[in-house]
């Protein structure tokens, strides 16, 4: 028995010596293996840093890229860490453009309509006056040819844009006295960026393309007479209902205001593909949760502004309307002009808007008019 023990010992002994032997072999292989030690122990961390044109912190948009980090660290497992500079933190908002092309930061977030002064047809994936609502720009951009003429665009300077965000329908504005007319406008100093911009100027005033953060102060120290900035969610954030009486609908000059997240091209190759897919998607998620940020809460804000700090609420009136619209359509061709990329952005978008308008009559047009009509 004894003996027969000591065999089933001896057995068990080899058994276990052999595969502590073969472990160990492995264990060294693995450890004198250079590639199979790199594999097990380097995990690529991506630190970026993303500059904005908001204000820190801001409700809504100034938001949007903090979700964007952390929406981004959560889904790479910390291998790509955002960290979000509010306006004036990194660079100042209206530089975000230049700092991300030439790399002090490899991604920003903003609306293309305040590098007019640098790329005139950037303000086309912003907004157009009396152009595309929000679900009627986000057609264009992802299905209707937009976003590859927007890529096209920012190639020269390095950048690839992405749509990272849309507003609605903005307000028309605050104004200290009321708009009876087109007249009412001479002589005004607007806070108004963009094409809306370009268009208030040819109706007389003078326009202003200042960043969100300058806003309040500007109003109440008399550097402007009169501001927009988006709508009643945002604009009760800045209080500007404390620097101006009478806030004036609807917003012509942004129908739905798309914001952007630009990222640095030679960063953005830099990454590994399933980074670069994880970046995308969570930028196309911000750009669905902002808008429904701003449907679902507009609303409250502006009950607030009207009954609890008795704004003015006005509606613009529609000869003043017409007018604008008017000047809006020349100008808009204007701004295409002769060069050759404006000209084939302005096509696509004036073709698509043609389409898409047509069906809108029949759609959200009919549905709505039928929607309050049967309301009254
Ligand atoms: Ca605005």
């Amino acid at each position: 028995m004894r003996r027969r023990f000591d065999r089933r010992f001896f057995t068990r002994f080899i058994i276990v010596a052999g595969i502590l032997a073969g472990f160990s072999a492995c264990t060294e292989k693995r450890i004198s293996d250079p590639s199979a030690s790199k594999e097990s122990t380097s995990i690529e961390v991506f630190k970026w840093r993303l500059v904005t044109t908001w204000p820190k912190n801001l409700p809504g948009m100034g938001m949007a890229p903090e979700n964007l980090a952390r929406i981004v660290g959560k889904m790479s497992n910390g291998r790509l860490q955002i960290k979000v500079y509010g306006a004036g933190e990194l660079v100042p908002a209206l530089e975000v453009f230049e700092a991300v092309s030439r790399g002090t930061a490899e991604m920003g977030h903003g609306a293309a309509y305040y590098w007019k002064g640098k790329v005139p047809a950037a303000q086309f994936f912003a907004a157009v006056p009396f152009g595309l609502t929000a679900q009627e720009m986000n057609g264009w951009l992802l299905y209707g040819g937009g976003m590859e003429l927007w890529q096209e665009l920012y190639e020269p300077f390095g950048l690839i844009p992405i749509v990272s965000g849309n507003t609605g329908v903005q307000m028309a504005g605050w104004f200290n006295r009321e708009i009876n007319s087109l007249a009412d406008l001479q002589g005004m100093k607007m806070r108004i960026p963009g094409l809306g911009g370009e268009v208030f100027q040819r109706a007389g005033g003078t326009a202003v393309n200042m960043p969100g953060g300058e806003i309040f102060t500007s109003l109440q120290t008399g550097v402007i007479d009169a501001t927009e900035w988006v709508g009643p969610y945002n604009d009760l954030a800045f209080g500007l209902h404390q620097v101006a009486k009478y806030y004036y609908y609807p917003g012509w000059q942004e129908p739905g205001t798309a914001l952007e997240a630009l990222v640095n091209k030679k960063a953005f190759d830099s990454l590994p593909e399933d980074l670069q897919e994880i970046l995308l998607v969570a930028c196309h998620k911000i750009n669905n949760d902002l808008l429904a940020e701003y449907t679902a809460l507009n609303n409250e804000a502006l009950r607030e502004l009207v009954e609890r700090h008795n704004v003015q609420l006005r509606r613009l009136p529609d000869d003043v309307l017409q007018e604008l619209r008017t000047i809006s359509d020349a100008v808009v061709a204007e701004i295409a002009g002769d060069d050759p990329m404006a000209q084939k952005i302005y096509q696509s978008f004036r073709v698509y808007k043609e389409k898409v308008s047509s069906y809108a009559e029949i759609s959200e047009r009919a549905y709505l008019n039928a929607r309050y009509q049967t309301e009254h």
